[in-house]
């Protein structure tokens, strides 16, 4: 690989989050090539010299660093092992990072396949949303070998305000897991409890007020809170990626034998959401579902 200096950097899935984080690759001076699915999410990028790939393969045949950001494990095992995928393109001796949100199977499937083509591979999933993704202060969760992560630092850093080194392959998307396991719970928590407020004649602002009085106040709470009460669901990250993440970790937990009984109510609850027609929205609506009418069961 290049010296970080001339890193020439591919950049593949332009969403809700890919789009801040190649944005900021580029405002850093790394020369970028991008591509995506829907090809006119490139635009915004072109306007910032980046340039556009036809296929996967052909943006990851002109760099040296290859990243991922796509929705779900199926999606970059196509991006990335499929026809005209980055590995039919990427040159020996390049690095691939999946920042997408995966099992930790996956990544290690993924790393295993780069290696076939002497590519150095790290999983490195994000913590934080649209907000820290425009603002550059993703914390960003390493797996891979630490002389990997060091040649690719300095474009993780153009996107990210911590790195966090989880260990081997794999590791960064099992902590991933493990702090999505957390918000999914405080948000279903949140929003039963602002459920319970508001329904017994208490208005739910008033739980903000006390959280932000308290010794478990966070700035999450203020964050999601005020658009959740307001009903404001525009998604900033889907609830079909949460519930998507919410399988991940059964998936992890079977493997490991570990019983998970919160997630797994936490994890009927959002799948319940997502067939009730919440999926594009923000995990937030949630409450929207839990607020809507459902007939009450009554059990003796
Ligand atoms: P998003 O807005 O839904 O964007 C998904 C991206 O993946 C789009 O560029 C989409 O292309 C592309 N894509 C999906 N399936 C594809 C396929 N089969 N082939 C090619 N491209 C495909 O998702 P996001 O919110 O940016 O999240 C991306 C990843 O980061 C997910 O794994 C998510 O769980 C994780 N994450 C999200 C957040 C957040 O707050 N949003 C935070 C941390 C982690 P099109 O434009 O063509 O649809």
């Amino acid at each position: 690989m290049a010296s970080s200096q001339s890193l020439r950097v591919g950049f593949l899935g332009l969403g809700t989050m890919g789009t801040p984080m190649a944005t900021n690759i580029a405002k850093a001076g790394f020369p970028l090539v991008v591509w995506n699915r829907t090809a006119a999410k490139v635009q915004s990028l072109l306007r910032l010299g980046a340039t556009a790939g036809n296929s996967p393969a052909h943006v990851a045949s002109e760099v040296d660093l290859v990243i991922t950001m796509l929705s779900r494990p199926t999606d970059v095992e196509d991006v990335v092992l499929g026809p005209e995928g980055v590995l039919e393109g990427i040159r020996p001796r390049a690095a691939l990072i999946d920042m997408s949100t995966v099992s930790p199977a996956t990544s290690r499937k993924l790393a295993g396949a780069a290696t076939t083509k002497q590519v150095e591979f790290l999983d490195a999933p994000v913590v934080g949303s649209k907000g820290p993704a425009t603002d550059g202060a993703l914390v960003i969760l390493v797996g891979g070998l630490p002389q990997t992560l060091e040649r690719c630092r300095p474009v993780l850093e153009a996107m990210g305000k911590r790195l966090i080194h989880a260990g081997n392959v794999g590791m960064g998307s099992t902590l991933k897991l493990a702090t999505n396991l957390m918000l999914s719970h405080l948000m279903a928590g949140f929003a039963e409890a602002a459920l319970l407020a508001k329904t017994a004649g208490v208005d739910p602002v008033r739980l903000l007020d006390v959280l932000e009085a308290s010794t478990f106040r966070s700035p999450w709470y203020q964050a999601k809170g005020v658009g959740m009460l307001r009903g404001d669901f525009n998604p900033h990250f889907a609830l079909k990626h949460m519930r998507k993440d919410l399988d991940l970790m059964a998936a992890l937990a079977q493997e490991l034998r570990l019983r998970l009984p919160v997630t797994d109510s936490v994890r009927q609850l959002y799948a319940e959401a997502e067939r009730a027609g919440q999926a594009e929205r923000d995990y937030s609506a949630v409450f929207a579902h839990l607020e809507a009418p459902h007939p009450v069961v009554i059990r003796q």
